[in-house]
């Protein structure tokens, strides 16, 4: 406010200097003139009594004679009588003396507002052949009528309720400010339980829905995160300590060659079971960079899935399997490396959570935008709950069912991500007499 009563205030004072003052000089002088005028024409009227109404209708007047120090002043006094003997004379010499045009001009001072007898109109006025001289301003305090005030106090009335309500708007906007501060500084000390409403429709309060749903979502991931410490510490304990336990074993020496055999098998067992676990750590670490490389090239996918059943022929053969593989000469594009992970996922779970004698179908179609394949096996199957949840991290369907079976739970995780940085879809869904399919569409 005071910034722009400030410029009001200089625009208003170029705005007198430019065109006020020309105005209200000319106003002034027509006014000085008319009533020296009438004082020439009328040689008999009283100029004493003449000037005195003259300054109760609102001017201040300094009539002087010739050769004269002093002359008479009319209506208000001036606060400064400021005016050089030479002005007066070269006035009484017939000049017209314009000292509201030139009064000079400073920053804060409009001299509207002067009350000096410099800065007024000066005019000759001849009585008896001589040479009078006639100084004439308005009287300001005169001029500010009922309307002036009125004016006066609407301005100092706006201003003090703008200040007013001004203040009371920054209590309302500062408090949820205030309690928004203090949630971020709870949620930077780790604490996402923090229930921050503030249900205005206004900024604050979109900032503050926004605020808490991010709060929601970092403790989601917090809790991820701790989960998936958790998991990992205990999947990378559970072998370690295996390993410990059998190699104390293996320190005995009145052991059997049998039972040597054995153990050092099961130590080979747990530590590739280590190894594959830290390599599928680092491949979810480097696919959950965002700026992940993929390096797509086309490629024949009929090619790399004959390739993935070979690979896993000796597998299927002594688990008793049936493999089909149903798909057109097919190029597709994406990183070879990674969709070859996805085959190899579903195809091993196929394998690992089949029935003995089961089969394994891979059927593969094609539509003009998007390539479906689907891996169906006759499994013990997933139920609807099992399917929400099999692409979590580390999550395995109980454990009771399939403690016998390896895995570490971080297999469809890969897959999902994958097909995520391929645009692609994945569904499961059950099989259609009993068993799992998983369908993936990969865009073209
Ligand atoms: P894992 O290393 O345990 O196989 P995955 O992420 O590949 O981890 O799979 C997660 C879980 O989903 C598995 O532990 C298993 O319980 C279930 N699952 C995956 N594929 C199948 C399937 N074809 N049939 C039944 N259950 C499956």
């Amino acid at each position: 406010m005071l910034i722009s009563t400030l410029t009001a205030f200089a625009c208003s004072n170029f705005y007198y200097q430019q065109t006020l003052k020309p105005e209200n000089d000319t106003k002034n002088t027509k006014v000085a003139q008319h009533i020296a005028t009438y004082i020439e024409r009328h040689p008999m009227v009283d100029v004493d009594e003449y000037l005195t109404n003259i300054a109760n209708t609102g001017y201040q007047l300094y009539f002087i004679a010739p050769g004269e120090q002093k002359g008479t002043f009319y209506g208000a006094t001036f606060r400064k009588q400021n005016l050089e003997m030479s002005m007066i004379q070269e006035v009484q010499s017939g000049k017209i003396y314009h000292g509201i045009l030139q009064f000079p001009q400073e920053t804060f001072v409009t001299g509207f507002f002067a009350n000096e007898l410099m800065n007024t109109i000066g005019v000759p006025v001849q009585i008896d052949g001589e040479n009078y001289a006639l100084f004439l301003r308005p009287n300001i305090k005169m001029l500010f009528n009922e309307m002036h005030i009125l004016l006066g106090w609407l301005t100092a009335l706006t201003v003090i309720f703008s200040i007013l309500f001004v203040l009371l708007n920054t209590v309302f906007l500062v408090r949820p400010i205030q309690q928004l501060t203090q949630a971020v500084n709870d949620v930077a000390s780790g604490n996402f339980s923090i229930t921050f409403t503030h249900d205005s429709k206004d900024e604050i309060g979109q900032l503050s829905k926004r605020f808490s749903h991010m709060v929601t979502q970092l403790g989601q991931l917090d809790e991820m995160r701790k989960e998936f410490i958790s998991n990992i510490s205990h999947d990378i304990q559970s072998p370690l300590s295996n390993i410990q336990g059998y190699v104390s074993l293996l320190e005995d020496e009145k052991l059997s060659t049998e039972e040597r055999k054995q153990y050092v098998a099961i130590i080979k067992n747990e530590s590739e079971r280590l190894s594959h676990l830290s390599k599928q750590l680092l491949m979810l670490a480097s696919l959950d960079k965002e700026d992940y490389f993929i390096q797509k090239e086309r490629f024949s996918l009929t090619d790399q899935l004959k390739q993935l059943i070979r690979q896993y022929q000796w597998k299927v053969s002594k688990q008793n399997m049936m493999v089909s593989l149903s798909c057109p000469p097919l190029f597709i594009n994406g990183d070879p490396t990674l969709l070859y992970s996805v085959w190899e996922n579903l195809f091993t779970n196929a394998i690992k959570y089949n029935e003995p004698n089961g089969t394994i179908d891979i059927i593969v179609k094609e539509t003009e935008t998007t390539i479906i394949v689907t891996f169906t096996d006759t499994g013990i199957g997933l139920s609807k709950a099992e399917q929400q949840r099999i692409f979590d991290r580390f999550y395995r369907v109980d454990e009771t069912r399939t403690s016998q079976i390896e895995g570490t739970g971080l297999g469809l995780s890969i897959v999902q991500k994958i097909i995520d940085i391929h645009q692609g879809t994945i569904d499961v869904r059950n099989a259609s007499n009993r068993g799992t399919s998983f369908i993936i569409s990969l865009p073209k």
